[in-house]
């Protein structure tokens, strides 16, 4: 048995959206240096994991329970990984780390816990298309799972009457098909019909599918969980390209 707390380490990597040569060389040392490896198994079957390390399968188990199974196998002295897809601190696994942390034993505040950054789906999106993100932006998750819908209409709303670009993660689910519909309902209260938007759905994968519509034109039977969805401010805009294709971008400079 290793000593508690000295050797023991839990670090929260993100594998980014999918293809491998978008992993950070960070995440990768932080997974071929691990013991014990939690995650889905999706993602760790991203990893190739060696003979010498225990993969913890985490299966649908609340997040709570796996960030606390992972602090005290921590806790134990082993060299813990969560991983995550794209990064882990955006709507993943490391802020559950820390809500266990604070609700946990006082000794799970003297562990090294390390996070390490993976590139988020919607900065994976928008390289995709041009620079949709660039200028000022937000992102909102439309999972209602860990918040009423009403928070999540009244964000949207201050977010377009803000003149953000929004990006919209968990735009949809089988549990919940029409919320796509109703948030863009409510932005469109707000600003024009022919707002720029992206869908862009599982990007980095085989079968990655960018489609540039409108706020009038978003038809919601494109967008399912594996989407990104990036809603335009004012300024966004098209570039037609010389194939006919399209680029989006937002520009750098804003009108008083
Ligand atoms: N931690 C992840 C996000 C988890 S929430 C990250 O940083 O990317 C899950 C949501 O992320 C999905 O519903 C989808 O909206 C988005 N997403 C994740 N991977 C994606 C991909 N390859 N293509 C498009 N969207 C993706």
């Amino acid at each position: 048995m290793m000593d508690a707390g000295k050797s023991g380490r839990l670090t929260v990597v993100g594998l980014g959206p999918g293809p491998a040569d978008w992993v950070t060389p960070a995440a990768h040392e932080a997974v071929a240096g691990a013991s014990h490896i939690l995650g889905y198994d999706a993602y760790v079957a991203r990893l190739s994991p060696r003979a010498d390390q225990a993969v913890v399968a985490t299966g649908n188990r609340v997040e709570l329970d796996r960030a606390s199974e992972a602090l005290a196998l921590a806790a134990a002295g082993h060299r813990v990984v969560m991983v995550s897809g794209g990064d882990p601190g955006v709507f993943a696994m490391a802020a559950a780390v820390f809500e266990a942390i604070e609700a946990g034993p006082l000794a799970w505040r003297a562990l090294d816990v390390r996070v390490e950054p993976g590139v988020t789906a919607m900065l994976a999106a928008a390289s995709r298309i041009g620079a949709p993100l660039g200028h000022d932006f937000c992102a909102i998750s439309l999972s209602d799972n860990l918040k009423p819908w009403e928070v999540i209409a009244r964000r949207l709303t201050l977010a377009a009457q803000a003149d953000f670009v929004i990006a919209l993660y968990n735009p949809a689910s089988k549990a919940r098909p029409e919320q796509i519909g109703r948030a863009f309902a409510v932005v469109r209260e707000v600003q024009a019909a022919d707002t720029v938007v992206v869908l862009a759905r599982a990007v980095g994968r085989p079968d990655e599918d960018i489609t540039v519509t409108t706020l009038a034109g978003a038809a919601s039977q494109l967008i399912d969980m594996r989407t990104l969805v990036l809603i335009g401010s004012g300024a966004t805009r098209t570039l037609a390209r010389a194939d006919g294709a399209v680029w989006v971008y937002t520009p750098r400079f804003v009108k008083a």
